[in-house]
Formats: C-alpha cells, sequence, structure tokens
C-alpha cells in the first residue's frame, strides 16, 4: 500500500530476525548497564540476577523494574551509564505526575533517536518536498528537539517554531506553506479553532498531515482535527526517560503505533502483581532500551496503559503495535470507588459534537467525592436561555452517565472560558489531595 521507508532494512525485518536482534543487544546491554550502573546492579544483585542468567529475550522477566520512583531516587547522576563527558545532551520529563526526572544522552543516543521521529515523519508522508511546522515545546521538553531532529533527517525543510504565539504560527503556516504540523493534539485543536475564527477554511492551509502526541487522545479527538485542519493526524507516543518522541508512531493505517522493536523492547504487565501479560491484554507498557549509552533503562515501567498487538500491517512495517494509550494508570481517577479516565469523557462531549475544550474538578464534601465536568458551548450553540442551557446540561449528563455509570455534574460555559493549552492539556484538577486523599 504504501512503500516509504526512512529505514526499511529495519522497519520491515522480519519477525524472527528482529527477535534475533534483539536476544543479541539484550545480552550486550544487561552487561553493560551491570557493568556501569551501580543502581541496576544492585537491584539485580538484590533480585539474585547475573548477566549470565539473561540469554534470550525469553529471560527478560528475570530482570527488576525500574519505576519513576527509582529514577527521583537516582537522580540526577544515579542511572547514568557513561562518562558525563561523553554526553552531549540533557532533557528533563514534563513533570507532569510529580518532580521532573532527568535524562542523558551521548551523540550516538540522540542520533539513534532522531531516525525514530524521522521515520515518524516519512510513515506521515514527509519528504524533502514538505515544510515541517515543529511547535511542540523546545527545550528541556523532548518534544522539540525531538522532532526537529527528525525532519532534518526526513529532509524536510523544518521550521522550528516552538510552542506558543499562535498568531505567529498561523502567519508561518501560511506564508511558507506549511504542510506537515508537529503538536500536542489539544494545541493543534486550539490551532484548528485560531484559523477558524480568522475566517480560514481548511482547504486554506497548505497542511497535509500532523504528527500529534505527548498527551492521550481520542479517536474522537483525531477526526475533529483531521475536519477542522484538512489533514490526516498520525499519532506519536514517547518518553524521556526512553529517549523521547518517537519510541512509537502510526503509518497509513492509522490505527495503532509501530514500536521501534530495533531498539526497543515492549513488554505489558500487569500493573499490580508485575506478571507478563499476553500479547493482546490490557495492561502496563514496560520498556527496555537496547542501544542506549548514556541513559540505558532495562524494564521501565512507564505506568501507560495499552495494548500490543503484532498483525501484519499494509504499511509493510513488522514492527509490533501499541494501541493508543488510554492515559496512565495515575491519570485514572477514583470518584467515589469508580474507575474514569479523562478520554472517556472527552470521547462522550465529541461524540455529542462539542469541542474539546473541558475540565474536570474533583472535591470531597462531608465526605463523599464530588464529580463535576466544565464544557464550553460552542460558539454557534452559545445561548443564555437558562432553560436551553438546563436542557443541554442534562443531556450530556445522561450520556456520561451512560459511558462512566456515574453521574456528573455538568457546568456548560460560555466559549472561550477554559483555558487553552499551547502544550500538554490540563484536565483534571483534583482539589481531593489538598485533605491528603491519594488517588
Ligand atoms: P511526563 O511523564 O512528565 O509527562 P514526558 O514529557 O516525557 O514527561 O511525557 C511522556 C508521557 O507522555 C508518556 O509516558 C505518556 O504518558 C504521555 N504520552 C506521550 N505520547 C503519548 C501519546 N501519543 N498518547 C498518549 N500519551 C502519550
Ligand atoms: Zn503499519
Amino acid at each position: 500500500m504504501e512503500n516509504r521507508y526512512f529505514q526499511k532494512e529495519f522497519e520491515t525485518m522480519p519477525v524472527e530476525d528482529i527477535k534475533k536482534l534483539q536476544d543479541e543487544k539484550l545480552v550486550k546491554q544487561v552487561k553493560y548497564v551491570y557493568d556501569n550502573v551501580k543502581y541496576y546492579r544492585d537491584l539485580m544483585d538484590e533480585k539474585g540476577v547475573k548477566p549470565e542468567d539473561i540469554k534470550s529475550t525469553a529471560d527478560l522477566h528475570k530482570l527488576p523494574f525500574l519505576k519513576k520512583d527509582d529514577l527521583r531516587e537516582a537522580y540526577p547522576y544515579g542511572l547514568l551509564a557513561t562518562d558525563l563527558k561523553n554526553c552531549v545532551r540533557i532533557h528533563s520529563t514534563s513533570g507532569t505526575t510529580g518532580k521532573r526526572v532527568v535524562a542523558f544522552y551521548t551523540q550516538h543516543d540522540i542520533d539513534l533517536w532522531e531516525d525514530c521521529c524521522a521515520r515518524a515523519i516519512t510513515a506521515a508522508g514527509g519528504t524533502s518536498e514538505d515544510v515541517c511546522q515543529v511547535c511542540y515545546g523546545y527545550g528541556l521538553f523532548t518534544g522539540g528537539s525531538g522532532l526537529h531532529g527528525g525532519s532534518h533527517k526526513a529532509g524536510c525543510l523544518t521550521l522550528p517554531m516552538s510552542s506558543g504565539n499562535t498568531d505567529r504560527q498561523i502567519q508561518f503556516m501560511m506564508d511558507l506553506n506549511s504542510t506537515i504540523l508537529c503538536c500536542t493534539p489539544s494545541y493543534a485543536a486550539y490551532i484548528g479553532e485560531s484559523l477558524k475564527e480568522r475566517g480560514y477554511k481548511p482547504e486554506d492551509n497548505k497542511l497535509k498531515a500532523g504528527i500529534f502526541g505527548a498527551e492521550p487522545w481520542t479517536e474522537e479527538m483525531r477526526q475533529d482535527i483531521e475536519k477542522n485542519l484538512g489533514i490526516k493526524a498520525y499519532d506519536i507516543y514517547g518518553l524521556t526517560e526512553i529517549s523521547g518522541p518517537g519510541v512509537a508512531f502510526e503509518c497509513c493505517e492509522q490505527n495503532g503505533m509501530h514500536i521501534n522493536e530495533d531498539h526497543f523492547i515492549a513488554e505489558i504487565i500487569d500493573p499490580n502483581t508485575g506478571e507478563v501479560l499476553p500479547e493482546g491484554t490490557k495492561g502496563e507498557l514496560v520498556f527496555t532500551s537496547l542501544d542506549k549509552e548514556a541513559f540505558p533503562l532495562l524494564r521501565y515501567r512507564t505506568r501507560d496503559i495499552c495494548v500490543l498487538t503484532r498483525k501484519k500491517c499494509s504499511c509493510g512495517r513488522t514492527f509490533i503495535k501499541m494501541a493508543k494509550p488510554m492515559g496512565r494508570s495515575d491519570d485514572m481517577m477514583i470518584i467515589k470507588g469508580v474507575n474514569v479516565f479523562p478520554s472517556q469523557i472527552e470521547a462522550v462531549l465529541l461524540n455529542k459534537g462539542y469541542a474539546p475544550n473541558y475540565q474536570i474538578v474533583l472535591d470531597r464534601v462531608n465526605n463523599s467525592d464530588t464529580f463535576d465536568v466544565y464544557v464550553e458551548m460552542g460558539e454557534e450553540d452559545f445561548s443564555d436561555s437558562p432553560k436551553y442551557i438546563t436542557k443541554k446540561e442534562k443531556e450530556l449528563q445522561d450520556a456520561m452517565k451512560a459511558m462512566l455509570g456515574i453521574n456528573p455534574k455538568l457546568h456548560l460555559v460560555a466559549p472561550k472560558t477554559i483555558a487553552r493549552s499551547e502544550g500538554k492539556a490540563v484536565r483534571v484538577i483534583d482539589n481531593r489531595r489538598r485533605y491528603g486523599i491519594t488517588i
């Protein structure tokens, strides 16, 4: 169906060859980490595992896990595997779920990471004919630099915008004929809204594709963005601890992201027991990096919840696919004992024709959880008739109850009253934390 590959020799490798390559790399990498990272050596010793015990990926389950708390404990240099003089870059996580952690890169690490991003851009149709507008944040966040380097490698003309200053984004997009847009999905939605406000129709821009990631987003949001910008929207996944964006990316099928298995091994585990789950089962995603020199994490628990499947893909790539993560285990809210993900709320809103501008506020009154959802009305739909608003609120509330099993208190608010995001959107304000309630 599609024959654009940046690194065909890897991306379309027969599955047996991928396994063989992973086996060889894993044996070497475990020895390298054991010899060079005291923190992990101690964890292995504690578990009674020696590098010689790891003979292939079949032995991977014997290795200890690493968690974000280990990274915080070992901060900043405790997991570094090489001399600092061999490193050329530091990045940091966004700190979405707590204290930021840092990761180090040698030039070799940067090269491989940029290759991964170039694979993503190429899979989305990027070539030397394209103008690639990178509006992920530049700086400590990995989004900007990753896609920037990938865009160079894919041969696109790169527009290093960074995030924010939406007026300037739109001016350059129009004046310089950007064809590929890279940013968070929430910022893409905002850019779409801003274009419309300025009187542009989807066909007025030259964009053909968007590469959106760094936060969870629903299929409904994809359709919304595709319609408003007149593009194909591709998902991209990654995390700083493992390198950055490009650990996995979508191809023309747009139904799951191929994981770059020549560099990373993915497992799905039961988040409660740590047991490895069979392919096709939902659980927590765990990564082992096979080629990293500076910050080579083994069995890192991402807390992202998703499913892996290896089915033949019409694009010709053979790498296993991960489904869109539904969110992190720590994005999951427990409200009155019921598990709720923000993505479920987003799906209902978009299905009912609302834009993805919403905020969830949780609190506790008289020992009982309160659950408020604020949703913006569209300009066309806006009314100040209380009767009309109450009717619309009731409709949406019923749809949410049907999806979630519990009733939120719905508040329809005037257009443009919920803050827009230029990076990762903040969807949940959990005031229960001030009472020391941890969920
Ligand atoms: P932080 O963990 O502080 O947000 P990062 O900026 O490294 O730091 O973000 C990595 C995380 O972002 C991932 O673990 C995942 O939860 C989320 N993420 C990245 N890409 C996607 C995506 N395409 N879909 C859903 N979540 C994503
Ligand atoms: Zn594919």
